[in-house]
């Protein structure tokens, strides 16, 4: 099965309950980021440029929790920044676990052992690991050499130790098909339990052309989407149809809610026009219409998950074809 039971069952429950409550914005998932530091300084990370200024600040613990009271989302997704190098990790997985949460530590898994002494598996637990690439590419993509040597072994370690791993693959305008089926190949055997894979953003601050434009991302997913049939890639069957340009999706900027050391980032976790004090204040002063129809320039070459897994989520509720498909694809 691609995703935990458990973890199916709460959001049932919880997006059944947000309906009857009659709730048209509901967050599913909270981007949670303590801080932006990071062991890394990666060529495609909008955040270390955007975040100049409040590069060292970190959340404290407490406002932590405040934030996932505060928006309820049944997921925590803590990323940054790495998050292995914000001190009380532990503490706040734990918080998040003794809240009923499901955990998606995005890591760059540098630190993976250490963490392994601190954190034990646990059914609401995934360790996400951003994962661009074979060898060389990987590196190449971290602008550091020796990363993929020093984390594919500490991935390995977690899968025997019983940790639930997956990874996140950023597609550049340069990956290769032959690359992404070897790299994929290469995690199946390790018993990595999945995989996420996303068009990378042109984030207006990076100025860079390591990205694609929309007809690009929909010719190179025509074809990813035949190697996503071959291995356990987590991204939904509907979403990788949006990526090909075969359907179309509004978009759920509302769903992934975006708490950094700034505030709350509206309005989306890609696009940043102000930081709101409270998810209240998040939710009340957006025009989530506008963005939902997708009105904003910067909108027009955004295809990431963060923005459209959860319209596809929606759809599948709604259209007893894509339910079927999406039975189908979970059950493989
Ligand atoms: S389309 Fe992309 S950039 Fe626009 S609101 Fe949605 S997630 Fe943000």
């Amino acid at each position: 099965m691609r995703f935990p039971l458990r973890l199916q069952y709460d959001l049932f429950l919880y997006i059944a309950k947000q309906r009857l409550a009659g709730k048209k914005h509901y967050p599913l998932v909270l981007m949670l980021e303590p801080l932006h530091a990071c062991n890394l300084a990666c060529a495609g990370c909008g955040r270390i440029v955007e975040y100049e200024d409040t590069y060292y600040e970190k959340m404290a613990l407490d406002e932590c929790f405040e934030s996932i009271d505060e928006c309820g989302a049944p997921i925590v997704s803590i990323c940054g920044g790495e998050p292995l190098i914000y001190k009380p990790y532990a503490e706040l997985i734990q918080g998040c676990f003794d809240r009923g949460k499901h955990v998606q530590l995005c890591t760059n898994a540098i630190l993976l052992d250490r963490f392994m002494e601190k954190v034990a598996p646990h059914p609401n637990l995934t360790i996400q690991v951003h994962l661009d690439g074979m060898r060389e590419t990987h590196d190449r993509s971290v602008c550091q050499e020796g990363v993929f040597d020093q984390v594919i072994p500490q991935m390995k370690r977690a899968v025997e130790r019983g940790y639930r791993v997956s990874t996140n693959t950023t597609i550049f305008r340069d990956t290769s098909d032959a690359e992404l089926e070897e790299l994929f190949t290469m995690l199946d055997g390790m018993g990595v339990h999945g995989f996420l894979i996303t068009p990378g953003y042109a984030y207006e601050v990076l100025g860079n052309d390591i990205y694609m434009a929309k007809s690009e991302v929909h010719r190179r997913f025509e074809r990813i989407r035949k190697i996503a049939q071959r291995h356990k890639v987590l991204s939904t069957p509907l979403y990788l149809r949006f990526l090909t340009g075969e359907r179309e999706l509004l978009c759920s900027p509302w769903a992934n809610v975006t708490r950094n050391p700034r505030g709350w980032k509206g309005p989306c976790y890609l696009i940043t026009d102000s930081h709101h004090r409270t998810y209240r204040e998040l939710l009340e002063n957006t025009d989530w219409e506008f963005f939902r129809q997708r009105r904003d320039k910067r909108c027009e070459n955004c295809k990431l998950h963060s923005g459209f897994e959860a319209s596809a989520a929606e759809q599948v509720t709604r259209s007893f074809s894509d339910a079927l498909e999406f039975g189908r694809w979970v059950l493989r």
